[in-house]
């Protein structure tokens, strides 16, 4: 697997730049991606699933912006959205309607309308509410909707709670004794064609085992409903595969995640689809922010950065671990701070009593794997501007998007009272 960014002459570089260069000329906090790792996570995947003429689709809420959402097009991966925002993203990106599914337990009517402007692969549906919502929607565009519906196969994929879905608690798709008779009730609805089932079981899941798990046991619900569907032709097994945010992680194998999977694909002749995110573009990112101050507390050392929790959420979110490297290496001793940002939260840290090398303030640090659910979660709380994007490949290093400006931050806004401001003269 293609390293996405490497150290040279003491400095770290992505496909060739340097980030301390990239920083200087674009700014931080900054996001960079390394196209090129992209792809080869990408290619990787898509090979080692070939054996049964796998589709990878991407996860846009990983990372979407357009030009990643361009770039993974143009390898030939399909999309799978979760919003309307997300489905005008990937049409915008140019991403053809046949290679669009539409997930998420909330959809609203107008993004259902949105959807069916076109002919996307398939809604994958969560709940009865929504085949009826759907059915008069397609009905009144004069449409059949193709839809999957999304199975909670309780199965535990040993991950952190709140990226846990497919547990019975969890409030994801059918479980076991729903869902056929959630399948009987599209069967009955005419503007509903019965085209695959869906499930996605957690995100960040480093074993191979929970996948294969799952669709061991969903496997004979699959043999039933290919049976009895004309139609049946999709088999998408959902995302989650994880990736090394610690040293010590063991980093998910394609190929033998496809090892573990494929003898329970094997011989049921469907159109199998994996939906994942975090993989394709989670260590193809990282963000660069520039030390403000080195500030000794009462009790700890603080490194004081220009990027902040609004800029990474998932420290505070998930108590995620994230890599931090100075970009320039000083070669010191590496003793213990926390690496915070400037937000008025004490949960505004991207690390705690983290041994680092000693940095002086105006050098750049390196948060790592920041390529996934980054930017992608970025706010605008303190009303601090989100930073701007750079996706390196062999063409170079293009800004993909632009930081954005305190004008930017208001633009949307009204005044209070207009007439009473005219009165006062303002
Ligand atoms: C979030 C999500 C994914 C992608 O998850 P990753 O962990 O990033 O691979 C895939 N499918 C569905 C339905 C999701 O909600």
């Amino acid at each position: 697997m293609m390293e996405a960014f490497l150290v040279r002459d003491g400095v770290l570089h992505c496909a060739g730049h340097s980030l301390e260069r990239l920083a200087q000329e674009f700014g931080s906090p900054l996001y960079v991606y390394n196209g090129l790792a992209i792809k080869d996570r990408f290619q990787g995947l898509k090979r080692a699933v070939s054996p049964v003429d796998a589709e990878v689709f991407f996860a846009v809420k990983a990372n979407s912006t357009l030009a990643v959402l361009q770039l993974l097009a143009g390898q030939g991966a399909g999309m799978e959205v979760v919003s309307g925002g997300e489905l005008y993203r990937a049409r915008e990106a140019g991403v053809p309607d046949e290679r669009i599914v539409f997930d998420g337990v909330g959809k609203t009517a107008a993004e259902i309308r949105y959807a069916l402007e076109g002919e996307i692969r398939f809604f994958a549906v969560e709940s009865v509410g929504e085949l009826n919502r759907l059915n008069q929607l397609a009905l009144e565009a004069g449409r059949r909707a193709r839809v999957s519906l999304r199975i909670n196969p309780d199965i535990d994929p040993q991950t952190h709670r709140y990226i846990s879905t497919g547990k019975r608690e969890n409030k994801f798709g059918f479980d076991f004794g729903g869902i056929r008779a959630a399948y009987d009730h599209a069967d009955e609805l005419d503007h509903l064609e019965v085209v695959g089932l869906h499930m996605h079981i957690g995100s960040q899941i480093l074993s191979n085992q929970p996948h294969a798990q799952a669709l061991a046991k969903i496997r004979p619900l699959v043999e039933e409903l290919k049976e009895r569907f004309a139609n049946f032709r999709y088999l998408d097994i959902g995302g989650g595969l994880g990736i090394r945010y610690r040293p010590e992680d063991q980093p998910l194998i394609p190929e033998r995640f496809a090892e573990a999977i494929l003898p329970e694909l094997a011989g049921l002749d469907l159109q199998v689809m994996l939906e994942p995110g975090r993989y394709l573009v989670g260590d193809c990112g990282v963000l660069v922010t520039r030390v403000e101050y080195v500030k000794q507390g009462g009790a700890k050392r603080f490194v004081v950065c220009d990027a902040a929790m609004n800029d990474l959420m998932r420290p505070m979110m998930y108590q995620a671990y994230h890599e931090i490297v100075p970009v320039r290496a000083t070669g010191g001793e590496r003793t213990p701070v926390d690496v915070v940002g400037a937000i008025c939260e004490t949960g505004d840290f991207f690390a705690e009593d983290r041994p680092l090398e000693a940095v002086e303030p105006g050098t750049f640090l390196a948060v790592m794997c920041a390529g996934a659910y980054a930017f992608t979660m970025a706010s605008n709380y303190n009303t601090r501007p989100r930073g701007a994007e750079v996706l390196v490949d062999e063409r170079g290093a293009r800004l993909v998007r632009r930081r954005e400006t305190w004008a930017d931050l208001i633009a949307l806004e009204r005044p209070y009272c207009e007439e009473q401001d005219e009165r006062q003269g303002f």
